[in-house]
């Protein structure tokens, strides 16, 4: 099935000129961009997005990091948009995760690990439409 997600340069990879990489590993990887913007979020806009993780211990220490300066989100498009996208990311903690992998090239730690990618469908639709209205997306 054709799905879209979202994906989110955090503030540590634009920070460290990754956009352009992180780009053309996901057309290396068959997604099609449909959507892309800079911006720098409020806490109340990074609380909101990341409402799942209100209750947890690292959630200040995250609003706080997803808003230290520009982030990049982007949708993606292609079979199995999600999962594939949560593979070539690698897991939340870089320690853990797989060769190749973006984390696993980029990331410092476990909260600063350059990407977010959507983990469901339901989370894709509420994620991609936090950041873009049906007429951004082509
Ligand atoms: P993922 O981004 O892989 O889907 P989660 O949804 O579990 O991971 O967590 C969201 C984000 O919160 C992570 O990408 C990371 O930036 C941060 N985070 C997750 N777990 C921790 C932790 N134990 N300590 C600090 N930050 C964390
Ligand atoms: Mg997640």
């Amino acid at each position: 099935m054709i799905e879209q997600t979202l994906s989110i340069i955090k503030p540590d990879g634009v920070k460290k000129n990754l956009t352009g990489n992180i780009i053309q590993l996901f057309e290396n990887n068959g997604f099609e961009i449909k959507a892309i913007k800079k911006l720098i979020l409020t806490k109340e806009e990074a609380e909101d997005f990341y409402y799942v993780h209100k209750e947890r211990p690292f959630f200040r220490s995250l609003v706080d990091f997803m808003t230290e300066g520009p982030i990049v989100p982007i949708v993606l498009s292609r079979e199995n948009a999600i999962l594939k996208n949560r593979e070539i990311m690698g897991a939340t903690n870089p320690k853990d995760a797989a060769e190749g992998t973006i984390r696993k090239m980029y990331a410092e730690s476990i909260e600063r690990n350059i990407v977010h990618g959507s983990d469901s469908l339901e989370s894709a639709k509420f994620e991609v439409s936090f950041f873009f209205n049906y007429f951004d997306i082509i």
